[in-house]
């Protein structure tokens, strides 16, 4: 397997109630009409985050509904929206909040200074001029997208992400105040996704000791949240974590097999995620069994037999979903991964969700 370079975001302010020095991570204003862009999950508005952020007359602060999971087509709104109030470019774009709304976030960012539309990025190094300046702040913690390379969107017949080294955040701000109002089947759901992240790292054929390192780390603060007694600091942590894991190997079977039932059957990224996880005994074993331990203390029930009403066709797009993943199948089991998963093998393991 070829070494990959290993980017990292470069700059960290990590902290209870940092939120507050948010811009001493931001490229200096030179004249009046510089202005940054702030994109936040709607939830915000009752959190009344934009009050901490100091914000300036030219700033935009624009609110984004993460109901849904995000398209390329609201990154193409947003920066119809930025464009037509502006006619410059942004010193900075912030994106606040979880998964969702950190990849609007570096969505923007990247096509901001690239031509055309989101949709024609998604897929590997094909974002060609650096994006603007972009802050993450994690507001849930989980997703790893603070840490990562990519940025997932829907378009039409898929759920993929913009990975690009341009992708990445230039700077993030980290400050575990802000889990405080996430609700706890929420907060569950997100933070296995950096559990998952971690497991398929560590079990993947493109693991090395760097990505080990974060993973392990990673896997123990949630294990330690879940089953011990963690705190919110360490969660954020895990997240961060378990997103570098993946920077330097990759996914594996378990996100192959859950952006089929997200494209299919909507399920959000993390209980769609857990849904998976928990039929995939024969290749993440004792960490299947750990996650079990993990839903039952804290009351969680797994929604089932959740492809029930999938006609033949849904099962077609949903397992075309899942061999378009071929980066994480190829970690998961390794570069023949054609011969070793077969349709039925897929089928299979979707009727048993
Ligand atoms: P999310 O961002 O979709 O948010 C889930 C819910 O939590 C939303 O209702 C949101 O409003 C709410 N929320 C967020 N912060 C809150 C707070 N502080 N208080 C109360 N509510 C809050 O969830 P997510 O699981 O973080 O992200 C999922 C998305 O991220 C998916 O689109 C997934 O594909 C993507 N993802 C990206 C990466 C990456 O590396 N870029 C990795 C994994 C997942
Ligand atoms: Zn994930």
């Amino acid at each position: 397997m070829g070494m990959r370079v290993f980017k990292q975001v470069p700059r960290i302010l990590f902290g209870r109630d940092s939120i507050g020095r948010i811009q001493e991570l931001l490229p200096k204003k030179l004249g009046a009409s510089d202005y940054y862009v702030y994109v936040v999950d709607s939830v915000h508005k009752k959190t009344m985050i934009a009050n901490r952020l100091n914000l300036a007359d030219a700033d935009m602060l624009i609110y984004v509904d993460t109901e849904n999971e995000p398209s390329t087509t609201m990154v193409d709104n947003l920066k119809a929206e930025v464009m037509k109030s502006k006619n410059t470019l942004p010193k900075a774009v912030i994106g606040i909040g979880g998964g969702s709304a950190m990849d609007l976030g570096k969505g923007l960012a990247v096509m901001l200074t690239n031509a055309g539309n989101a949709k024609e990025y998604q897929g590997w190094d094909l974002v060609k001029n650096p994006a603007v300046f972009k802050v993450g702040v994690p507001t849930l913690s989980g997703s790893g997208s603070e840490a990562s390379r990519t940025a997932v969107f829907y378009s039409e017949d898929k759920k993929f992400g913009i990975n690009s080294d341009f992708s990445m955040y230039d700077a993030i701000l980290m400050d575990p105040s802000l889990l405080a109002t996430v609700p706890a089947a929420q907060r569950f759901w997100t933070a296995m996704d950096c559990y998952i992240h971690s497991v398929e790292s560590i079990e993947g054929t493109m693991i090395n000791d760097l990505a080990r390192s974060y993973a392990l780390n990673g896997l123990r603060l949630c294990r330690k949240y879940f089953l011990e007694d963690g705190t919110d600091d360490e969660l954020m942590v895990a997240s961060f974590m378990g997103g570098a894991s993946v920077v330097n190997s990759e996914v594996g079977i378990c996100h192959a097999l859950s952006y089929g039932i997200s494209l299919e059957l909507g399920y959000h990224h993390g209980i769609a995620n857990c849904i998976v996880f928990n039929v995939l005994d024969e290749y993440y074993g004792i960490h299947v069994n750990d996650f079990r331990e993990m839903l039952k203390k804290h009351h969680i029930k797994l929604p089932e037999n959740v492809c029930a009403g999938v006609s033949p066709e849904g099962f077609e797009r949903m397992i075309a979903m899942t061999f378009r993943m071929e980066k994480p199948l190829t970690n998961a089991l390794g570069p023949n991964w054609r011969e070793i998963l077969s349709k039925e093998k897929v089928i299979e393991l979707y009727r048993r969700m």
